[in-house]
């Protein structure tokens, strides 16, 4: 198959999809739709970004019609239908879901993968993570960039996240598995649903992720 791959990645927060959605971006030269970076680095000033930002903050889910708006354009903009994509944070939401299919309408997606990691391992993780403010690279504690907190793609500065405070990262949670776990009895019943251990280095969980999409890519797809 000459086109690129069409993946969703689901998981918590803190499961690993960012790191792991920008490897895959790399490794299939596809394109990374993270709508929370694309939220993050939302500064116009604009009270559509502020109010983005108060949802955030507060662990809130950003309502819909904004977060569609952010993933319409982005995909009118650039190739992703036929270059390819991984969407890492969307969707979210059934309704989220349902306009994605839309989207796609002719161009389906190959796969969704749910990167499953429990949740007080995911907490452990979030309580290290730290974002690039420019470019929305991950890094964690034991892992920083080269130096002092400087990005090392972009040279931005890498700090914690204003919504991974504990009262925020809970009410994600919470929100979690009332509005995204549905989705999975969604993907599944496509049968477009696998479920990936997102236990182990960086590599490991890299290695299972490639072997389920090369399994999905098989020449006969
Ligand atoms: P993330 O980087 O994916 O953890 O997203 C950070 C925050 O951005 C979330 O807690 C939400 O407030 C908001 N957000 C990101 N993606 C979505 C989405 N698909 N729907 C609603 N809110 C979102």
């Amino acid at each position: 198959m000459s086109r690129g791959p069409r993946l969703v990645l689901l998981g918590k927060q803190g499961a690993g999809k960012g790191t792991q959605a920008e490897r895959l971006a790399e490794r299939y030269a596809i394109g990374h739709l993270s709508t929370g970076a694309i939220l993050r680095t939302l500064r116009d000033g604009s009270s559509v970004a502020a109010e983005a930002r108060r949802f955030m903050e507060a662990g809130e889910l950003v309502p819909d019609g904004l977060v569609l708006q952010i993933v319409e354009e982005r995909f009118a903009a650039d190739d992703l239908l036929y270059s390819g994509f991984v969407l890492d944070g969307f969707p979210r939401t059934r309704n989220q879901a349902e306009a994605l299919d839309v989207i796609l309408a002719a161009h389906p997606l190959d796969v969704v993968i749910d990167l499953s990691v429990p949740t007080a391992i995911v907490l452990d993780r979030i309580a290290g993570r730290r974002v690039c403010l420019e470019c929305g690279t991950n890094y964690h504690v034991n892992q920083p960039p080269a130096s002092d907190w400087t990005c090392d793609r972009c040279g931005g500065r890498v700090v914690q996240r204003d919504d991974d405070t504990e009262v925020a990262v809970l009410r994600r949670l919470e929100l979690y598995e009332q509005e995204t776990e549905p989705l999975l009895d969604f993907y599944r019943d496509a049968g477009l649903l696998v479920t990936v251990d997102g236990i182990g280095t960086g590599d490991e969980v890299f290695r299972r992720l490639v072997q389920v999409i090369d399994g999905h890519l098989a020449p006969s797809s």
